[in-house]
C-alpha cells in the first residue's frame, strides 16, 4: 500500500466534512486528517482537532483564532493555528497536506480549490460553485499544478466511474450523452401554485439526502441539478446539448453515461455521501466506506421522468447561463447565492429564487472570463445587482 495520505478537509465542520471524516476515521492507516478548516463554528472545529489531532487548524473568521488557540491549548492539542482567507488559500497549496476535499460551500471555497489544484494536490471536488464560477480557470490550475480532480459530488463521481479512464475525449470513447439524476428534491410533483408559500424548513427537508442548508435549497429549486450541469460541462467536456437531467426520485441511479452502441452504464448506491468520498480518496483502489449495501430487492421500484422545467426554472436558467458562455454560470451562481440567503432569512419567496436570479442574468450579459480578480469583480457587481433588486422589491 502506498503511503499515508495526509487529507486537508476544507469545511471540515459542514455535511462533507463530516462524512470525509468518518471515511478517514475508517482507515488510520491510508489517510490522516492533516489540515481542518471551518468557517465560524469555532466549537466543532476545537473538537474536530481533539479528535483528529491535525498539523494545522484554520479558522476562516479571523476573530476567532485567539479562542480556537485556546480551546487547544486547554486541551493539550499542539497542533498550528491560523484565520482568515490568505491562512485557508495558503494551507490548500502547502506541504502539510498531499490531497484537498474542498467542501467549503459557495463561492467563498473558489481560491482554496484553486490554490490546490495550482499546487498539484489530489482535489476532491464537493465545492461545485468554484468550477461553476471559474470552470476554464479551475482546469489551467489542475493542468499547470499537474495533480488530479476526482469529483466526489454524487453525480459526477458516478459518470467518472462509468467513463473508461475517468476523464476521456468522450467523442473518441463513444459517449453520446451523460445523464445526471435529480431527486426531485422535497418539492417534486408541486405546481408553481403549490409552491408560493413554502418555508425555509419545508425547502430544507430533502427525501433522501441530509446536507447542508444551501445544498438543500438549491435541490428543493433544482438550481443544484442546474450548477451539476454546468460542473459536469467542465469536468468532462461535455456541450450543453450532451447533458440530460432525468428525475429519479429514489436517489439509487447516482447518474448514467449513454454510449453510441446503445449501452449505458449507471452507478448505483444508497444515498450516502460516503460512496463517493472514499472512491475519491482511494482512486484507483476501492476501501469500505461504511454504507450499507443496496438491497434492489427490498428498494422501491426504479422510477425516472422528465423535469418540470417550467415549475423549477431554476434548471432552465442554469442551461440558459452555461449556453450563453463566458462569466454567466458566474453571475448565475453569485445571484442564486444571494438569492438563497434571503430566502433562508425569510427575506424573499421560494418562487423569488428564480426570478431574482433571472433579473441579475438580465442585467450583467456574459463576458469573457479574463482571470479570477475580474470575475470576483463580476461576482461582486452580481450580488450587488441581487442586493438592490431585492431591497427594491420589499
Ligand atoms: P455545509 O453548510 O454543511 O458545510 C459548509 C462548510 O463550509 C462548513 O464547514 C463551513 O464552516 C464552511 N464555510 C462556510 N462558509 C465559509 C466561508 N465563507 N469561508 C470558509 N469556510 C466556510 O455544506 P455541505 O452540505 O457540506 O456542502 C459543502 C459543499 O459540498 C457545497 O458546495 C455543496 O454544494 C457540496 N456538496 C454537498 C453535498 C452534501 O451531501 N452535503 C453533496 C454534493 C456536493
Ligand atoms: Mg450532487
Amino acid at each position: 500500500m502506498s503511503a499515508q495520505r495526509q487529507v486537508a478537509v476544507f469545511g471540515a465542520t459542514g455535511s462533507i466534512g463530516g462524512s470525509t471524516l468518518d471515511v478517514i476515521a475508517r482507515h488510520p492507516q491510508r489517510f490522516r486528517a492533516s489540515v481542518l478548516t471551518a468557517h465560524g463554528n469555532v466549537a466543532a472545529l476545537a473538537e474536530l482537532c481533539i479528535r483528529f489531532r491535525p498539523d494545522l487548524a484554520v479558522i476562516a473568521d479571523p476573530a476567532l483564532e485567539g479562542e480556537l488557540a485556546r480551546r487547544l491549548a486547554a486541551a493539550g492539542v499542539h497542533c498550528e493555528v491560523a484565520a482568515g482567507h490568505d491562512a485557508l488559500t495558503a494551507a490548500a497549496s502547502g506541504h502539510l497536506c498531499d490531497t484537498v476535499v474542498a467542501a467549503i460551500v459557495g463561492a467563498a471555497g473558489l481560491d482554496s480549490t484553486l490554490a490546490a489544484a495550482r499546487s498539484g494536490k489530489r482535489l476532491l471536488l464537493a465545492n461545485k460553485e468554484s468550477i461553476v464560477m471559474a470552470g476554464p480557470l479551475l482546469l489551467q490550475a489542475l493542468a499547470e499544478g499537474g495533480g488530479e480532480l476526482i469529483p466526489i459530488d454524487s453525480e459526477h463521481n458516478a459518470i467518472f466511474q462509468c467513463l473508461p479512464g475517468g476523464r476521456p475525449n468522450l467523442d473518441a470513447s463513444g459517449v453520446r450523452r451523460l445523464i445526471l439524476t435529480a431527486s426531485g428534491g422535497p418539492f417534486r410533483g408541486r405546481s408553481r401554485a403549490d409552491l408560493a408559500g413554502v418555508t425555509p424548513e419545508q425547502a430544507c427537508k430533502h427525501p433522501n439526502w441530509v446536507m447542508g442548508r444551501k445544498i438543500s435549497v438549491d435541490s428543493a429549486t433544482l438550481m443544484n441539478k442546474g450548477l451539476e450541469v454546468i460542473e459536469a460541462h467542465h469536468l468532462f467536456g461535455a456541450s450543453p446539448d450532451r447533458i440530460d437531467v432525468l428525475v429519479h426520485p429514489q436517489s439509487l441511479v447516482h447518474s448514467l453515461v449513454e454510449y453510441v452502441d446503445g449501452s449505458v452504464l449507471a452507478q448505483l448506491g444508497n444515498p450516502d455521501m460516503r460512496t463517493a468520498i472514499a472512491h475519491a480518496l482511494a482512486w484507483p483502489q476501492r476501501i469500505e466506506a461504511g454504507v450499507t449495501p443496496l438491497d434492489l430487492a427490498a428498494s422501491a421500484p426504479l422510477a425516472f421522468q422528465q423535469p418540470d422545467l417550467s415549475t423549477f426554472r431554476c434548471l432552465a436558467l442554469a442551461f440558459q447561463a452555461l449556453r450563453a458562455g463566458g462569466d454567466a454560470p458566474a453571475i448565475l451562481n453569485a445571484a442564486n447565492e444571494v438569492a438563497v440567503e434571503a430566502f433562508l432569512a425569510g427575506g424573499l419567496p421560494f418562487l423569488g429564487i428564480a426570478d431574482l436570479v433571472e433579473s441579475v442574468l438580465t442585467e450583467l450579459p456574459a463576458q469573457a472570463v479574463v482571470d479570477v480578480q475580474t470575475l470576483n469583480e463580476r461576482d461582486g457587481m452580481a450580488r450587488q445587482a441581487a442586493r438592490r433588486i431585492l431591497r427594491n422589491a420589499c
